[in-house]
């Protein structure tokens, strides 16, 4: 018997907000000692009055709204009532029936995987504060850091559309991207700001792949993963555990929450899963529904280009390979540079004499091999020169329009790829631009011929066994020779040129 697994995700996102959900403190708790980002109201304190924070609001639907969602034209806050010493109140505001979005989809792309094009629907998007977070000391008491408490947050469920730990975390990582792209989260896992629960269970599919049995059943819901590991072996886990019961005969009969234990590698029984019901949900009575329409239809228009979009337009408008374009848009910076730097070398080739009367087809074409040409400058070549001096794009002194001369530079070829490196490094680290350094270094490309005809002479002179052997049938020795005319011009020497004359020479030798 096969078994398929069934996954469906829910995620918290912290909203990059200045201040809290429901009262003014500041909204962070970075480099602040604890409890110090605290009021009456985010304490709980009897008698206090909760005002929704707009911005929170606004990033919320900007957020539902790229996930492709139907905004609420009305929505409203409920109270989720339970006891813990991480909320004051009691009772942490939240949204129930009526939250800000709906019934809305992301499609992601799995390289590799089984299935490789997969649309996650998304159930809902709502908001909500978040709780404070409590710690142990090693004396075992048990200590709360308010600060973090009344956060806003905005709480995300997909259907369980997932089907493996692959296609999970591939989503999870585009849902990282779209929020800094909207730039209502930093989303980065490790500070807390993207957490995930993932839920799993399995069914079975009989030879022709149909399912046997139950649409679905019962699951486990893994808790507080925060790491984009943890949610993939925590999904592992679950998936060869759960398999392990049915074949056994004894699959999971209700469903059940579970914690991770990243140390063992394995998930642990916490509690049975709550019902609705035992948080009594009721609507929040000191906080006014919410009328969206009009936000909704404002934020509309603030909506930026999303990664899945400008991936594609990477790919058709400059020609770069679908894995660049995907490698680039992962990072909003280095997009927005080669943006910069594709409109630099537009104009460029628009004035370049041999454009003169051709079509935008032509530059279309001509564009594709500067793409070829900027990819691999900038992701092997950039991208290792910067990692090894320890900065980034952000951090870097090479302006776009500087990498974009450097780029038409190599077209044109008045340098190759040798003296290419040095001006790029030199670039780095000097914020020079390339023409200036390459007359200063004087790394411009040698094609003088009778120049070159001289250094060739002298390196065939200086090496007659090796001139007697290629006479002989030994060709490969054609590239020793270039090699030593090109260490004699460090490397400036035309290579086409050089062997041009290289092989007249030897043949009259
Ligand atoms: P609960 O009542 O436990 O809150 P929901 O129906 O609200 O469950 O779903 C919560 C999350 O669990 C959603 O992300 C949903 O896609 C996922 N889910 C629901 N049923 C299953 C299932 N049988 N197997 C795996 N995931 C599921
Ligand atoms: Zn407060
Ligand atoms: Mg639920």
């Amino acid at each position: 018997m096969k078994y398929e697994p069934i996954i469906g995700l829910e995620i918290h996102v912290q909203l990059k907000t200045k201040t809290k959900m429901f009262c003014g403190c500041a909204a962070h708790d970075q480099g602040v000692p604890p409890n110090t980002n605290v009021c009456p109201i985010c304490l709980g304190h009897p008698g206090v009055l909760p005002v929704p924070n707009e911005a929170a609001i606004r990033y919320g639907v900007l957020m539902g709204l790229a996930l492709n969602c139907t905004i609420a034209a009305h929505s409203k806050f409920d109270r989720k009532n339970y006891f813990y010493p991480d909320l004051p109140k009691a009772y942490q505001i939240s949204q129930y029936d009526l939250p800000i979005a709906i019934n809305g989809s992301v499609e992601i792309d799995v390289p590799g995987g089984e299935r490789e094009h997969v649309t996650i629907g998304i159930t809902r998007a709502h908001l909500e504060e978040d709780a404070a977070k409590s710690f142990h000391t090693h004396d075992g008491s048990t200590c709360v850091d308010f600060n973090r408490g009344g956060t806003p947050l905005v709480e995300i469920v997909t259907e369980p559309d997932f089907r493996s730990s692959k296609e999970a975390k591939v989503f999870l990582q585009e849902l990282r991207l779209i929020a800094r792209y909207l730039g209502v989260s930093d989303a980065d896992m490790e500070k807390g700001h993207l957490r995930c629960d993932a839920n799993v269970s399995l069914r079975r599919l009989d030879e022709k792949g149909d399912v046997v049995g139950e649409r679905f059943n019962p699951k486990t819901e893994v808790k507080n993963l925060n790491s984009f590991r943890h949610v993939e072996r925590a999904i592992e886990f679950e998936i060869a555990r759960q398999t392990h019961l049915w074949e056994s005969d004894t699959p999971p009969l209700i469903s059940t929450t579970r914690g991770w234990n990243d140390t063992r590698g394995i998930t642990e029984e916490q509690r049975s899963k709550e019902e609705a019901a035992d948080y009594r949900y009721f609507p929040e009575p000191d906080i006014p529904p919410l009328a969206l329409t009009e936000i909704a239809d404002e934020m509309r228009m603030k909506l930026p280009e999303l990664p899945s979009a400008r991936r594609v337009r990477f790919a058709t408008e400059y020609g770069l390979k679908p894995s660049d374009a995907r490698q680039i848009c992962d990072d909003p910076a280095l997009a927005d540079f080669v943006e910069a730097v594709f409109s630099e070398l537009d104009s460029w080739l628009r004035a370049l004499p041999e454009m003169e009367g051709l079509d935008e087809e032509a530059l279309i074409k001509e564009r594709g091999k500067l793409a070829n040409l900027v990819s691999g400058w900038l992701l092997s070549k950039l991208m290792g020169l910067m990692m090894d001096r320890g900065i980034d794009i952000r951090t870097s002194k090479i302006s776009p329009e500087n990498f974009a001369e450097f780029i038409t530079l190599i077209a044109s070829r008045k340098i190759n790829n040798t003296t290419g490196l040095t001006i790029l490094s030199s670039m780095l680290d000097n914020g020079d631009d390339p023409s200036h350094i390459m007359e200063d270094k004087q790394l411009g490309r040698m094609d003088d011929a009778s120049e070159l005809a001289e250094i060739v002479s002298r390196v065939l002179a200086e090496n007659p066994a090796e001139v007697l052997r290629y006479q002989a049938g030994e060709e490969q020795l054609l590239k020793l020779f270039i090699g030593l005319v090109m260490k004699s011009t460090e490397g400036t020497a035309d290579a086409a040129l050089t062997k041009n004359i290289l092989l007249v020479k030897l043949k009259a030798e």
